[in-house]
């Protein structure tokens, strides 16, 4: 099971994300304070887990830096048993990892980095507002190479304003003749409320069509497959044995504990989320009340949310467990879009479960069967 943390800090706010995060640096110390005390408070209620993974997420948790990540990392592993073989991934930026180094997160004990690139063209960056440009990327990640760092995941998007389909291969074939290892692959949605939305509302910038952008994931996907990597989940490839330990324990629907604004948790039927506002966390902690929001599914939800997880990946729902849970009505609704778009499914009777083609499609099948 997985314990994520989430660091609520970007350099700059990049104009299509709509995650919870602040640029202003300035409350990182209070935060991180909070951090360890809700660390302490939860341990009590997780002894009889062991975490087998650790993910620094956020925001951006490569700019905090080794030092002042390092003592937030051993209040973890002196509150939780964690895994002698935990994977511990950490999200940094190019930026930040040029300023930092790689070593220094290895030395750390942190074995897997997931890397922003998102292109490597510099002008779709930079109408992205991100704070790298494409040689940033290529050498962050030379240095990750020359470091050693156990396993590198990189993230990248399609779908992007100003991008082309050429721009999209090139960065695929650049990625897959290096030494990484994941590769999670977005088509960019435009979040209400963010700047890119309301770029585009006034018609300041403009989108891929639709078409386009699905060319695009299909160009992309067809490069990653032939260099080995496996589609294992709708925006998620991995070479042999490469999977994210983490991502795959909420796709299996494992328990994790999430701590941070923002952080969700689940244990056995309970599932909370601390609230958004990083002044609000810091002062809960402070005064010890608490700032959590209990979610309550109901069985209907919760049956849909497996569904709806499991055909996020490349084994589907297992078509017995399918019918047991989801009933013999919504069964026949997915067996009947089966049938009618042939090329979204792998053609088995054991299993539902999407191809390339099927995810593109996923949320109109999804909104068509889920009842
Ligand atoms: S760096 Fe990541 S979290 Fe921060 S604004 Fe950009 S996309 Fe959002």
């Amino acid at each position: 099971m997985g314990l994520y943390v989430h660091i609520p800090f970007c350099r700059k706010a990049c104009h299509y994300c709509d995650f919870h995060f602040t640029v202003n640096l300035n409350g990182v110390k209070p935060l991180l304070q909070a951090l360890s005390i809700e660390a302490q408070n939860q341990a009590p209620f997780w002894t009889q887990q062991t975490f087998d993974s650790i993910y620094f997420g956020g925001g951006t948790p490569g700019l905090l830096g080794p030092r002042q990540l390092e003592p937030l990392l051993n209040t973890l592993r002196s509150n939780f048993s964690i895994a002698a073989e935990a994977e511990i991934t950490l999200e940094t930026n190019p930026d930040d990892l040029l300023e930092f180094g790689a070593h220094a997160w290895k030395d750390l004990g942190i074995n897997r980095l997931s890397l922003g690139v998102q292109s490597l063209n510099t002008q779709v960056l930079a109408r992205l507002n991100r704070a790298h440009d494409a040689k940033q990327a290529l050498q962050a990640l030379d240095k990750i190479e020359a470091a050693g760092v156990q396993r590198v995941s990189v993230d990248l998007m399609f779908g992007l304003p100003g991008q082309s389909r050429e721009d999209v291969l090139s960065a695929a074939r650049e990625l897959a003749q290096r030494n990484v290892h994941h590769i999670s692959a977005y088509g960019l949605t435009v979040e209400t409320g963010t700047q890119l939305e309301l770029a585009v509302r006034k018609g300041k910038e403009q989108l891929p069509e639709e078409e386009e952008s699905a060319e695009q994931f299909l160009s992309l996907h067809s490069v990653l497959s032939e260099a080995g990597f496996e589609h294992y989940e709708v925006s998620n490839y991995a070479r042999a044995g490469q999977r994210s330990r983490h991502n795959s324990a909420y796709w299996s629907g494992e328990d994790y504990l999430g701590l941070g604004p923002s952080a969700h948790s689940l244990q056995a039927d309970k599932r909370w989320f601390n609230r958004s506002s990083n002044g609000a966390y810091v002062q809960a902690m402070q005064q010890n009340t608490s700032i959590q929001d209990l979610e309550e599914l109901s069985a209907n939800q919760k049956v849909n949310e497996w569904l709806m997880t499991r055909m996020r990946t490349l084994e589907g729902a297992e078509a017995k467990e399918a019918i047991r849970r989801v009933g013999k009505t919504q069964w026949n609704i997915w067996q009947d879009l089966k049938s009618e778009f042939p090329a979204s499914w792998f053609q088995t009777d054991k299993d539902l479960a999407f191809t390339a083609e099927g995810w593109l499609m996923m949320d109109s099948y999804l909104r068509k069967a889920i009842l």
